[in-house]
Protein backbone atom coordinates (compact mmCIF):
# COMPACT_ATOMS: atom_id res chain seq x y z
CA UNK A 1 0.00 0.00 0.00
CA UNK A 2 1.60 3.43 -1.08
CA UNK A 3 2.74 5.13 2.17
CA UNK A 4 0.64 8.58 1.56
CA UNK A 5 -2.85 6.18 2.27
CA UNK A 6 -1.85 5.11 5.45
CA UNK A 7 -3.76 8.14 7.62
CA UNK A 8 -6.42 7.81 4.89
CA UNK A 9 -6.82 3.99 5.58
CA UNK A 10 -7.23 4.79 9.18
CA UNK A 11 -10.70 7.14 8.81
CA UNK A 12 -12.34 4.71 6.73
CA UNK A 13 -14.25 1.42 6.90
CA UNK A 14 -14.48 -0.91 4.72
CA UNK A 15 -17.52 -3.08 4.03
CA UNK A 16 -18.15 -6.50 2.55
CA UNK A 17 -20.91 -8.93 1.26
CA UNK A 18 -19.87 -11.65 -0.90
CA UNK A 19 -21.65 -13.96 -3.51
CA UNK A 20 -20.50 -17.24 -3.92
CA UNK A 21 -21.57 -19.61 -6.91
CA UNK A 22 -20.97 -23.46 -5.70
CA UNK A 23 -21.35 -26.13 -8.19
CA UNK A 24 -23.23 -29.09 -6.60
CA UNK A 25 -21.86 -32.82 -6.86
CA UNK A 26 -24.28 -34.13 -8.65
CA UNK A 27 -23.68 -36.82 -11.56
CA UNK A 28 -26.06 -34.98 -13.80
CA UNK A 29 -27.16 -31.71 -14.68
CA UNK A 30 -29.79 -29.92 -12.61
CA UNK A 31 -32.37 -30.54 -15.73
CA UNK A 32 -31.43 -33.17 -17.88
CA UNK A 33 -30.04 -36.48 -17.19
CA UNK A 34 -26.16 -35.02 -18.76
CA UNK A 35 -23.26 -35.89 -17.29
CA UNK A 36 -21.48 -33.06 -14.64
CA UNK A 37 -18.01 -34.53 -15.14
CA UNK A 38 -15.26 -31.68 -15.47
CA UNK A 39 -12.53 -32.31 -18.18
CA UNK A 40 -14.66 -34.14 -20.81
CA UNK A 41 -14.30 -33.41 -24.50
CA UNK A 42 -15.85 -30.27 -25.51
CA UNK A 43 -19.62 -30.44 -26.06
CA UNK A 44 -20.04 -34.44 -25.60
CA UNK A 45 -22.00 -33.83 -22.62
CA UNK A 46 -25.23 -32.44 -23.95
CA UNK A 47 -28.61 -32.57 -24.85
CA UNK A 48 -31.22 -30.49 -26.39
CA UNK A 49 -32.84 -29.38 -22.77
CA UNK A 50 -29.16 -28.01 -21.80
CA UNK A 51 -28.75 -26.65 -25.55
CA UNK A 52 -31.88 -24.89 -25.13
CA UNK A 53 -33.22 -26.36 -28.13
CA UNK A 54 -37.14 -25.46 -29.23
CA UNK A 55 -39.20 -27.70 -27.35
CA UNK A 56 -37.29 -29.17 -24.81
CA UNK A 57 -38.39 -29.45 -21.23
CA UNK A 58 -36.23 -28.94 -18.13
CA UNK A 59 -36.69 -31.12 -15.24
CA UNK A 60 -35.71 -30.78 -11.96
CA UNK A 61 -32.90 -32.67 -10.52
CA UNK A 62 -34.10 -33.98 -7.09
CA UNK A 63 -30.72 -34.89 -5.76
CA UNK A 64 -29.48 -31.06 -6.64
CA UNK A 65 -32.36 -29.72 -4.87
CA UNK A 66 -31.20 -32.23 -2.19
CA UNK A 67 -27.60 -30.93 -2.20
CA UNK A 68 -28.97 -27.27 -2.04
CA UNK A 69 -31.12 -27.98 1.04
CA UNK A 70 -27.89 -29.68 2.86
CA UNK A 71 -25.82 -26.15 1.82
CA UNK A 72 -28.82 -24.10 3.13
CA UNK A 73 -28.94 -25.45 6.50
CA UNK A 74 -25.51 -26.01 7.22
CA UNK A 75 -25.78 -22.36 6.73
CA UNK A 76 -28.72 -21.96 9.26
CA UNK A 77 -31.04 -20.93 6.74
CA UNK A 78 -34.54 -21.22 6.41
CA UNK A 79 -35.87 -23.59 3.70
CA UNK A 80 -38.93 -22.32 2.39
CA UNK A 81 -41.51 -24.37 1.60
CA UNK A 82 -42.24 -23.42 -1.96
CA UNK A 83 -39.71 -21.51 -4.17
CA UNK A 84 -40.08 -20.62 -7.59
CA UNK A 85 -37.21 -21.00 -10.74
CA UNK A 86 -37.05 -17.52 -12.69
CA UNK A 87 -36.09 -16.91 -15.92
CA UNK A 88 -32.67 -14.15 -15.77
CA UNK A 89 -32.67 -12.80 -19.40
CA UNK A 90 -29.87 -12.11 -20.92
CA UNK A 91 -27.82 -12.35 -24.24
CA UNK A 92 -24.22 -13.95 -24.03
CA UNK A 93 -22.70 -17.10 -26.46
CA UNK A 94 -22.48 -19.05 -24.07
CA UNK A 95 -26.30 -18.87 -22.75
CA UNK A 96 -27.80 -21.04 -25.28
CA UNK A 97 -31.50 -19.95 -24.36
CA UNK A 98 -31.11 -16.75 -23.96
CA UNK A 99 -31.59 -16.84 -20.33
CA UNK A 100 -30.30 -18.03 -17.35
CA UNK A 101 -32.82 -20.22 -15.04
CA UNK A 102 -32.39 -18.93 -11.40
CA UNK A 103 -34.43 -18.15 -8.33
CA UNK A 104 -35.20 -14.47 -8.13
CA UNK A 105 -38.20 -13.39 -5.90
CA UNK A 106 -38.62 -16.72 -3.94
CA UNK A 107 -35.46 -18.25 -2.99
CA UNK A 108 -35.05 -22.09 -1.72
CA UNK A 109 -33.71 -20.76 1.36
CA UNK A 110 -33.26 -17.62 3.43
CA UNK A 111 -31.74 -15.76 6.80
CA UNK A 112 -28.86 -17.73 8.22
CA UNK A 113 -25.04 -17.38 9.66
CA UNK A 114 -21.99 -18.29 9.28
CA UNK A 115 -20.27 -18.31 13.05
CA UNK A 116 -16.67 -19.31 13.59
CA UNK A 117 -13.69 -18.26 15.56
CA UNK A 118 -11.20 -16.75 13.04
CA UNK A 119 -7.66 -15.11 13.89
CA UNK A 120 -8.95 -12.03 15.09
CA UNK A 121 -11.82 -14.15 17.25
CA UNK A 122 -15.76 -14.53 17.16
CA UNK A 123 -16.99 -14.03 13.91
CA UNK A 124 -20.90 -14.04 12.21
CA UNK A 125 -21.30 -13.69 9.03
CA UNK A 126 -25.28 -13.41 8.19
CA UNK A 127 -26.67 -15.22 4.91
CA UNK A 128 -29.29 -13.51 3.15
CA UNK A 129 -30.24 -16.19 0.80
CA UNK A 130 -29.01 -19.31 -1.12
CA UNK A 131 -30.61 -20.41 -4.29
CA UNK A 132 -30.20 -22.83 -6.64
CA UNK A 133 -30.04 -21.70 -10.11
CA UNK A 134 -27.99 -23.63 -13.71
CA UNK A 135 -24.44 -22.67 -14.65
CA UNK A 136 -23.52 -21.34 -18.15
CA UNK A 137 -21.27 -22.48 -20.89
CA UNK A 138 -17.80 -21.52 -21.62
CA UNK A 139 -16.53 -19.17 -23.72
CA UNK A 140 -12.74 -20.08 -24.75
CA UNK A 141 -10.89 -17.15 -25.65
CA UNK A 142 -7.49 -19.00 -26.02
CA UNK A 143 -5.73 -21.80 -26.59
CA UNK A 144 -6.87 -22.34 -30.47
CA UNK A 145 -4.98 -21.73 -33.63
CA UNK A 146 -7.28 -18.94 -34.66
CA UNK A 147 -8.27 -17.74 -31.35
CA UNK A 148 -7.53 -14.25 -32.45
CA UNK A 149 -10.42 -14.33 -34.37
CA UNK A 150 -13.09 -16.84 -32.87
CA UNK A 151 -14.24 -17.40 -30.00
CA UNK A 152 -14.79 -21.48 -28.93
CA UNK A 153 -17.88 -22.59 -27.06
CA UNK A 154 -18.48 -25.47 -24.91
CA UNK A 155 -21.56 -26.35 -23.51
CA UNK A 156 -20.88 -29.30 -21.49
CA UNK A 157 -20.97 -26.68 -18.14
CA UNK A 158 -24.36 -25.14 -19.41
CA UNK A 159 -27.01 -26.94 -17.24
CA UNK A 160 -24.44 -27.64 -14.03
CA UNK A 161 -26.31 -27.18 -10.95
CA UNK A 162 -25.48 -24.57 -8.58
CA UNK A 163 -26.44 -22.98 -5.60
CA UNK A 164 -25.39 -18.89 -4.98
CA UNK A 165 -25.63 -18.09 -1.51
CA UNK A 166 -25.73 -14.36 -0.49
CA UNK A 167 -23.61 -12.79 3.01
CA UNK A 168 -24.95 -9.46 4.61
CA UNK A 169 -22.64 -6.81 4.07
CA UNK A 170 -21.27 -8.37 7.55
CA UNK A 171 -17.33 -8.45 6.60
CA UNK A 172 -14.96 -5.61 8.05
CA UNK A 173 -11.31 -6.19 5.46
CA UNK A 174 -9.65 -8.22 2.52
CA UNK A 175 -8.54 -10.63 5.19
CA UNK A 176 -12.04 -11.38 6.80
CA UNK A 177 -13.66 -11.84 3.58
CA UNK A 178 -11.12 -14.29 2.59
CA UNK A 179 -10.73 -16.46 5.62
CA UNK A 180 -14.83 -16.44 5.51
CA UNK A 181 -14.24 -17.72 2.26
CA UNK A 182 -11.84 -20.55 3.79
CA UNK A 183 -14.65 -20.98 6.50
CA UNK A 184 -17.64 -21.27 4.16
CA UNK A 185 -15.13 -24.21 1.77
CA UNK A 186 -14.78 -26.18 4.19
CA UNK A 187 -18.26 -26.49 5.19
CA UNK A 188 -19.54 -27.40 1.50
CA UNK A 189 -16.81 -30.05 1.14
CA UNK A 190 -17.45 -31.13 4.60
CA UNK A 191 -21.13 -31.56 3.59
CA UNK A 192 -20.30 -33.31 0.65
CA UNK A 193 -22.16 -30.67 -1.97
CA UNK A 194 -18.84 -29.30 -3.36
CA UNK A 195 -15.72 -30.81 -4.45
CA UNK A 196 -13.74 -27.39 -3.16
CA UNK A 197 -11.79 -27.40 -6.19
CA UNK A 198 -11.86 -22.80 -7.01
CA UNK A 199 -9.39 -23.78 -9.77
CA UNK A 200 -11.84 -25.47 -11.98
CA UNK A 201 -14.25 -22.71 -11.18
CA UNK A 202 -16.54 -25.30 -8.97
CA UNK A 203 -16.59 -22.80 -6.48
CA UNK A 204 -16.21 -18.68 -7.60
CA UNK A 205 -16.84 -15.84 -5.44
CA UNK A 206 -18.12 -12.38 -6.25
CA UNK A 207 -17.08 -9.56 -3.27
CA UNK A 208 -19.24 -6.56 -2.90
CA UNK A 209 -17.41 -3.89 -1.36
CA UNK A 210 -18.38 -0.30 -0.02
CA UNK A 211 -15.97 2.10 2.65
CA UNK A 212 -17.18 4.66 4.83
CA UNK A 213 -16.21 7.31 7.27
CA UNK A 214 -14.84 5.29 10.33
CA UNK A 215 -17.94 5.66 12.65
CA UNK A 216 -20.98 6.01 10.25
CA UNK A 217 -23.70 3.26 10.01
CA UNK A 218 -25.16 3.83 6.44
CA UNK A 219 -23.66 2.01 3.76
CA UNK A 220 -21.51 3.35 1.05
CA UNK A 221 -21.63 3.37 -2.79
CA UNK A 222 -20.55 -0.24 -3.32
CA UNK A 223 -18.53 -2.03 -6.63
CA UNK A 224 -18.79 -5.96 -7.42
CA UNK A 225 -15.56 -7.04 -8.15
CA UNK A 226 -16.01 -10.77 -10.40
CA UNK A 227 -14.94 -13.78 -10.69
CA UNK A 228 -12.60 -14.78 -7.65
CA UNK A 229 -11.39 -18.01 -7.85
CA UNK A 230 -9.13 -18.26 -5.27
CA UNK A 231 -9.18 -17.10 -1.34
CA UNK A 232 -5.62 -15.18 -2.03
CA UNK A 233 -7.58 -13.06 -5.20
CA UNK A 234 -10.13 -12.72 -3.02
CA UNK A 235 -8.15 -10.62 -0.79
CA UNK A 236 -5.68 -8.74 -3.05
CA UNK A 237 -8.58 -7.91 -5.22
CA UNK A 238 -10.65 -6.55 -2.08
CA UNK A 239 -7.61 -5.04 -0.58
CA UNK A 240 -6.31 -3.02 -3.98
CA UNK A 241 -10.42 -2.14 -4.11
CA UNK A 242 -10.47 -1.00 -1.23
CA UNK A 243 -7.43 1.46 -0.99
CA UNK A 244 -8.99 2.54 -4.49
CA UNK A 245 -12.33 3.83 -3.16
CA UNK A 246 -10.09 5.37 0.28
CA UNK A 247 -8.22 6.64 -2.67
CA UNK A 248 -10.84 8.53 -4.57
CA UNK A 249 -13.02 9.50 -1.36
CA UNK A 250 -10.04 11.10 0.57
CA UNK A 251 -9.44 13.42 -2.58
CA UNK A 252 -12.95 14.42 -2.71
CA UNK A 253 -13.85 11.92 -5.61
CA UNK A 254 -17.14 9.60 -5.60
CA UNK A 255 -16.90 5.78 -6.05
CA UNK A 256 -18.95 5.14 -9.04
CA UNK A 257 -20.95 2.02 -8.90
CA UNK A 258 -20.04 -0.16 -10.91
CA UNK A 259 -19.01 -4.28 -11.66
CA UNK A 260 -15.25 -4.34 -12.16
CA UNK A 261 -13.15 -7.25 -12.93
CA UNK A 262 -10.00 -8.12 -11.07
CA UNK A 263 -6.81 -8.39 -13.41
CA UNK A 264 -4.69 -10.62 -11.25
CA UNK A 265 -1.51 -9.88 -13.19
CA UNK A 266 -1.72 -6.04 -13.09
CA UNK A 267 -2.70 -6.23 -9.24
CA UNK A 268 -5.41 -4.09 -10.08
CA UNK A 269 -9.45 -4.00 -10.62
CA UNK A 270 -10.89 -2.52 -14.02
CA UNK A 271 -14.22 -1.42 -14.36
CA UNK A 272 -16.28 -3.75 -16.89
CA UNK A 273 -19.70 -1.94 -16.84
CA UNK A 274 -21.37 0.81 -14.53
CA UNK A 275 -24.95 0.91 -12.92
CA UNK A 276 -26.10 2.54 -15.51
CA UNK A 277 -25.62 0.34 -18.13
CA UNK A 278 -26.40 -2.96 -15.87
CA UNK A 279 -28.32 -5.34 -17.29
CA UNK A 280 -32.28 -5.03 -16.84
CA UNK A 281 -32.82 -8.77 -16.66
CA UNK A 282 -36.32 -8.88 -16.75
CA UNK A 283 -36.80 -11.87 -14.49
CA UNK A 284 -40.03 -13.54 -14.50
CA UNK A 285 -41.21 -16.76 -13.38
CA UNK A 286 -39.82 -20.02 -15.34
CA UNK A 287 -43.27 -21.19 -17.11
CA UNK A 288 -42.09 -24.65 -17.74
CA UNK A 289 -41.52 -25.46 -14.58
CA UNK A 290 -43.93 -25.64 -11.41
CA UNK A 291 -42.69 -24.17 -8.12
CA UNK A 292 -40.41 -26.13 -6.12
CA UNK A 293 -42.58 -27.30 -3.04
CA UNK A 294 -40.80 -29.20 -0.34
CA UNK A 295 -42.46 -30.73 2.54
CA UNK A 296 -41.18 -30.36 6.72
CA UNK A 297 -40.86 -34.39 7.26
CA UNK A 298 -38.10 -34.41 3.77
CA UNK A 299 -36.16 -31.56 5.59
CA UNK A 300 -36.18 -33.41 8.87
CA UNK A 301 -34.87 -36.10 6.93
CA UNK A 302 -32.28 -33.95 4.79
CA UNK A 303 -30.94 -32.70 8.79
CA UNK A 304 -30.60 -36.02 9.74
CA UNK A 305 -27.81 -36.72 7.48
CA UNK A 306 -25.91 -33.34 7.90
CA UNK A 307 -22.64 -34.30 9.75
CA UNK A 308 -20.97 -32.40 12.53
CA UNK A 309 -19.95 -28.87 11.02
CA UNK A 310 -16.33 -27.87 11.24
CA UNK A 311 -17.24 -25.47 13.99
CA UNK A 312 -19.40 -27.57 16.20
CA UNK A 313 -16.28 -29.96 16.10
CA UNK A 314 -14.16 -27.54 16.95
CA UNK A 315 -15.47 -26.83 19.79
CA UNK A 316 -15.87 -30.33 20.63
CA UNK A 317 -12.00 -31.44 20.47
CA UNK A 318 -11.24 -28.28 22.71
CA UNK A 319 -13.67 -29.98 25.10
CA UNK A 320 -13.29 -33.45 24.23
CA UNK A 321 -9.95 -33.81 23.92
CA UNK A 322 -9.08 -31.05 26.46
CA UNK A 323 -6.82 -29.39 23.28
CA UNK A 324 -5.76 -25.75 23.27
CA UNK A 325 -8.26 -23.02 21.07
CA UNK A 326 -5.25 -23.35 18.35
CA UNK A 327 -4.78 -27.18 17.99
CA UNK A 328 -8.94 -27.22 17.77
CA UNK A 329 -8.81 -24.57 15.17
CA UNK A 330 -5.90 -26.16 13.06
CA UNK A 331 -7.38 -29.80 12.74
CA UNK A 332 -10.94 -28.68 11.91
CA UNK A 333 -9.59 -26.63 8.69
CA UNK A 334 -10.17 -29.87 6.87
CA UNK A 335 -12.77 -33.13 7.58
CA UNK A 336 -10.18 -35.36 6.30
CA UNK A 337 -7.46 -33.88 8.57
CA UNK A 338 -9.64 -34.01 11.81
CA UNK A 339 -10.61 -37.37 10.86
CA UNK A 340 -6.95 -38.34 11.29
CA UNK A 341 -6.53 -37.37 14.04
CA UNK A 342 -9.28 -38.56 16.18
CA UNK A 343 -8.49 -41.64 14.64
CA UNK A 344 -4.88 -41.51 15.71
CA UNK A 345 -5.85 -39.97 19.26
CA UNK A 346 -7.94 -42.82 19.70
CA UNK A 347 -5.34 -45.86 19.37
CA UNK A 348 -2.78 -43.67 20.80
CA UNK A 349 -4.72 -42.70 23.89
CA UNK A 350 -2.75 -39.01 23.95
CA UNK A 351 -4.41 -36.59 22.28
CA UNK A 352 -2.10 -34.25 22.48
CA UNK A 353 0.90 -36.02 21.31
CA UNK A 354 -1.23 -37.12 18.84
CA UNK A 355 -2.20 -33.04 17.82
CA UNK A 356 1.34 -32.30 18.04
CA UNK A 357 2.33 -34.57 15.48
CA UNK A 358 -0.40 -33.82 13.34
CA UNK A 359 -0.05 -30.26 13.61
CA UNK A 360 3.97 -30.01 13.30
CA UNK A 361 5.63 -33.21 11.48
CA UNK A 362 2.93 -34.58 9.25
CA UNK A 363 1.75 -31.08 8.32
CA UNK A 364 5.46 -30.67 7.25
CA UNK A 365 5.78 -33.55 5.60
CA UNK A 366 3.07 -32.86 3.68
CA UNK A 367 3.82 -29.49 2.80
CA UNK A 368 7.10 -31.23 1.70
CA UNK A 369 5.83 -33.48 -0.64
CA UNK A 370 2.83 -31.16 -2.02
CA UNK A 371 0.15 -33.62 -1.19
CA UNK A 372 -3.28 -33.16 1.05
CA UNK A 373 -4.21 -35.23 4.31
CA UNK A 374 -5.64 -37.62 2.03
CA UNK A 375 -2.67 -38.97 0.38
CA UNK A 376 -1.31 -39.83 3.20
CA UNK A 377 -0.11 -43.11 3.34
CA UNK A 378 0.83 -43.34 6.85
CA UNK A 379 -2.20 -44.13 8.64
CA UNK A 380 -3.21 -42.91 12.19
CA UNK A 381 -3.23 -46.01 13.96
CA UNK A 382 0.96 -46.49 12.85
CA UNK A 383 1.42 -42.95 13.57
CA UNK A 384 -0.41 -44.14 17.10
CA UNK A 385 2.05 -46.55 17.55
CA UNK A 386 4.79 -44.70 17.08
CA UNK A 387 3.49 -42.02 19.81
CA UNK A 388 2.79 -45.39 22.06
CA UNK A 389 6.65 -46.05 21.58
CA UNK A 390 7.49 -42.35 23.03
CA UNK A 391 5.03 -42.41 25.77
CA UNK A 392 6.12 -45.71 27.19
CA UNK A 393 9.64 -44.54 27.13
CA UNK A 394 10.85 -46.76 24.36
CA UNK A 395 12.35 -44.49 21.95
CA UNK A 396 13.57 -40.79 22.85
CA UNK A 397 11.82 -37.82 21.25
CA UNK A 398 14.55 -37.04 18.43
CA UNK A 399 14.84 -40.44 18.10
CA UNK A 400 11.17 -40.61 17.14
CA UNK A 401 11.38 -37.75 14.73
CA UNK A 402 13.97 -40.11 12.65
CA UNK A 403 11.87 -42.87 13.00
CA UNK A 404 8.48 -41.03 11.43
CA UNK A 405 11.24 -40.12 8.61
CA UNK A 406 12.10 -43.98 8.27
CA UNK A 407 8.24 -44.78 8.22
CA UNK A 408 6.90 -41.98 5.93
CA UNK A 409 9.29 -43.08 3.19
CA UNK A 410 9.09 -46.98 3.93
CA UNK A 411 6.19 -47.67 4.87
CA UNK A 412 7.54 -49.77 8.10
CA UNK A 413 5.86 -49.72 11.37
CA UNK A 414 7.37 -47.99 13.94
CA UNK A 415 8.65 -50.81 16.61
CA UNK A 416 10.10 -52.94 13.47
CA UNK A 417 12.48 -49.93 12.40
CA UNK A 418 13.16 -49.38 16.26
CA UNK A 419 14.05 -53.86 16.51
CA UNK A 420 15.33 -53.57 13.71
CA UNK A 421 17.88 -50.56 14.11
CA UNK A 422 18.40 -50.97 17.77
CA UNK A 423 16.94 -47.73 18.68
CA UNK A 424 15.60 -48.47 21.75
CA UNK A 425 15.80 -45.59 24.27
CA UNK A 426 18.99 -45.74 26.58
CA UNK A 427 17.70 -45.90 30.40
CA UNK A 428 20.43 -47.73 31.91
CA UNK A 429 22.83 -45.30 34.40
CA UNK A 430 25.75 -46.94 34.27
CA UNK A 431 26.19 -47.47 30.05
CA UNK A 432 25.28 -43.21 29.95
CA UNK A 433 27.68 -42.68 32.91
CA UNK A 434 30.23 -44.82 30.70
CA UNK A 435 29.31 -42.34 27.78
CA UNK A 436 29.26 -38.99 29.82
CA UNK A 437 32.51 -39.74 31.22
CA UNK A 438 33.85 -39.96 27.47
CA UNK A 439 32.78 -37.21 26.59
CA UNK A 440 34.03 -34.94 29.43
CA UNK A 441 37.83 -36.45 29.09
CA UNK A 442 37.64 -35.74 25.03
CA UNK A 443 35.94 -32.25 25.77
CA UNK A 444 38.44 -30.55 28.19
CA UNK A 445 37.94 -27.06 27.33
CA UNK A 446 34.27 -26.69 27.64
CA UNK A 447 34.26 -28.85 30.89
CA UNK A 448 36.94 -26.12 32.45
CA UNK A 449 34.65 -23.04 31.09
CA UNK A 450 31.42 -24.22 32.52
CA UNK A 451 33.46 -25.23 36.01
CA UNK A 452 34.29 -21.75 35.99
CA UNK A 453 30.92 -20.35 35.48
CA UNK A 454 30.28 -20.47 31.79
CA UNK A 455 27.15 -22.90 32.45
CA UNK A 456 25.58 -22.44 28.77
CA UNK A 457 28.55 -25.08 27.96
CA UNK A 458 26.09 -27.54 29.53
CA UNK A 459 23.76 -27.44 26.75
CA UNK A 460 26.73 -28.01 24.11
CA UNK A 461 28.16 -31.35 26.24
CA UNK A 462 24.59 -32.66 26.50
CA UNK A 463 24.18 -32.70 23.20
CA UNK A 464 27.47 -34.24 22.74
CA UNK A 465 26.60 -36.95 24.74
CA UNK A 466 23.08 -37.41 22.68
CA UNK A 467 25.14 -37.12 19.54
CA UNK A 468 27.57 -40.26 20.68
CA UNK A 469 24.34 -42.47 21.51
CA UNK A 470 22.15 -41.65 18.38
CA UNK A 471 20.06 -39.73 20.19
CA UNK A 472 19.05 -42.79 22.10
CA UNK A 473 20.05 -41.64 25.41
CA UNK A 474 17.20 -40.48 27.82
CA UNK A 475 17.49 -37.30 27.85
CA UNK A 476 16.82 -36.73 31.58
CA UNK A 477 18.67 -38.97 32.59
CA UNK A 478 21.85 -37.79 30.72
CA UNK A 479 21.05 -34.28 32.34
CA UNK A 480 21.42 -35.52 35.71
CA UNK A 481 24.26 -37.41 35.21
CA UNK A 482 26.19 -35.17 33.43
CA UNK A 483 25.39 -32.09 36.09
CA UNK A 484 26.83 -34.61 39.08
CA UNK A 485 29.50 -35.38 37.28
CA UNK A 486 30.69 -31.95 36.32
CA UNK A 487 29.82 -30.77 39.82
CA UNK A 488 30.21 -33.22 41.61
CA UNK A 489 33.05 -35.58 42.84
CA UNK A 490 31.88 -38.87 40.57
CA UNK A 491 33.02 -37.78 37.66
CA UNK A 492 36.36 -39.87 36.18
CA UNK A 493 38.03 -36.32 34.18
CA UNK A 494 40.50 -35.42 36.92
P1 LIG B 1 -27.35 -5.95 -5.94
O1 LIG B 1 -28.77 -5.55 -6.07
O2 LIG B 1 -26.38 -4.94 -6.46
O3 LIG B 1 -27.06 -7.34 -6.40
P2 LIG B 1 -27.73 -6.79 -3.26
O4 LIG B 1 -28.44 -5.90 -2.29
O5 LIG B 1 -28.46 -7.93 -3.86
O6 LIG B 1 -27.09 -5.90 -4.37
O7 LIG B 1 -26.46 -7.35 -2.51
C1 LIG B 1 -25.54 -8.12 -3.18
C2 LIG B 1 -24.35 -8.31 -2.26
O8 LIG B 1 -23.75 -7.05 -2.00
C3 LIG B 1 -24.67 -8.87 -0.89
O9 LIG B 1 -23.65 -9.78 -0.54
C4 LIG B 1 -24.66 -7.69 0.02
O10 LIG B 1 -24.25 -8.04 1.33
C5 LIG B 1 -23.62 -6.82 -0.62
N1 LIG B 1 -23.82 -5.40 -0.40
C6 LIG B 1 -24.95 -4.69 -0.58
N2 LIG B 1 -24.73 -3.39 -0.35
C7 LIG B 1 -23.43 -3.25 -0.01
C8 LIG B 1 -22.59 -2.15 0.31
N3 LIG B 1 -23.03 -0.89 0.33
N4 LIG B 1 -21.29 -2.40 0.56
C9 LIG B 1 -20.81 -3.65 0.51
N5 LIG B 1 -21.54 -4.71 0.20
C10 LIG B 1 -22.84 -4.53 -0.07
MG1 LIG C 1 -26.26 -9.14 -6.96
ZN1 LIG D 1 -28.40 -32.01 -21.19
Amino acid sequence: MPLSLLPLQAMYEPVIGLEIHAQLLTDTKIFCGCSTRFGAPPNTNICPVCLGLPGALPVLNRRAVEFAARAAMALGCTIQPSSIFARKNYFYPDLPKGYQISQYERPLATEGALEYTGPDGAARVGIIRVHLEEDAGKSLHEGFADSERFTYLDYNRSGVPLIEIVTHPDLRSAAAAAEFFTRLRAILVAIGVNDGNMEEGSLRCDANVSVRPAGETALGVKTEVKNLNSFRHVQRALEHEIDRQIAALGAGNRVAQETRLWDAAAGRTVAMRSKEEADDYRYFPEPDLLPLEVDAAWIGRMRATLPELPDARRRRFATEYHLPDYDAGVLTQSMALADYFEKTAAAAGNAKAASNWIMVELTRKMNELGIAVEQVTLAPDALAELIALVDRGEISGPVAKDVFEKMFASGRRASAIVEAEGLRRIDDEGAIAAVVADIIDANAGPVAQFRAGRTQTFGFLVGQVMKATRGKANPETVNTILRRALTGQEHTGD
